[in-house]
């Protein structure tokens, strides 16, 4: 059972997809800390995330299992992660490793929840339940916002707004594998739900495959 969860930046993909794999004992993988790795090791190695050929290389020595660094949260690693995801050869560079975990998740479970921005269209095109999350971009902000100014108490809203509004342009317009909603998607506005009502909306749906 595979369950593909996209979405902008915020919506609330990464909460809701670690509920959902937590109550079905699933696998959850969350591909936006592949990117964030990459951009972060560039970014490390003092090059430029538009430069393809160092976005590549960081790409090709990524290890999965350490994703942890607490600097892959901050905003401008997730920057650095939308401008190296535009490249296709670090998109080709992680497909492998995706669609290996949603075939075969690991520790033997029944099924693997993969949240990101291309699974329903690219990684999984023929995952058996997708789910497309979006929430106004006010209420995005003021969510991510609030994760932020844990670390970074002088962060402000319109900083973090326009920043959003940035990546979520980049990731809807780039040529390779742009942020869109599978035409099988079932589409899920959290702009009005807390994360109880987003799970159960969500449940809703896989329930109603699973019958
Ligand atoms: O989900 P998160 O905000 O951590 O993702 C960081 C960035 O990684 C996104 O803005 C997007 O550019 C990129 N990404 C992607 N494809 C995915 C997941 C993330 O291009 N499947």
């Amino acid at each position: 059972m595979i369950i593909a969860i996209d979405g902008p930046a915020a919506a609330g993909k990464g909460t809701l997809a670690r509920r959902i794999a937590d109550a079905l004992g699933y696998a959850h993988l969350d591909t936006g800390a592949l990117y964030r790795a990459v951009g972060l090791g560039v970014r490390r190695a003092g090059q430029d995330p538009a430069d393809a050929a160092a976005a590549l290389a960081a790409a090709q020595t990524l290890d999965p299992a350490g994703l942890t660094d607490p600097a892959l949260r901050e905003e401008e690693t997730g920057k650095a992660a939308s401008i190296v995801s535009a490249h296709p050869a670090v998109r080709a560079a992680l497909l492998d490793f995706q669609r290996e975990f949603a075939q075969s998740p690991p520790h033997g479970a029944a099924g693997a929840v993969i949240e990101g921005r291309d699974i329903g269209t690219v990684v999984c095109p023929d995952a058996d339940v997708k789910l497309f999350i979006e929430a106004d971009l006010e209420v995005r902000a003021a969510r991510r916002l609030a994760e932020l100014q844990q670390q970074d108490p002088s962060l402000r809203l319109d900083e973090v707004r326009a920043e959003m509004a940035e990546r979520d342009q980049r990731d809807r317009n780039r040529a390779d594998s742009p942020l869109r909603p599978a035409p099988d998607a079932h589409l899920l506005d959290t702009t009005d739900l807390d994360i109880d009502g987003a799970f159960l909306a969500a449940m809703k749906v896989i329930g109603g495959h699973e019958e």
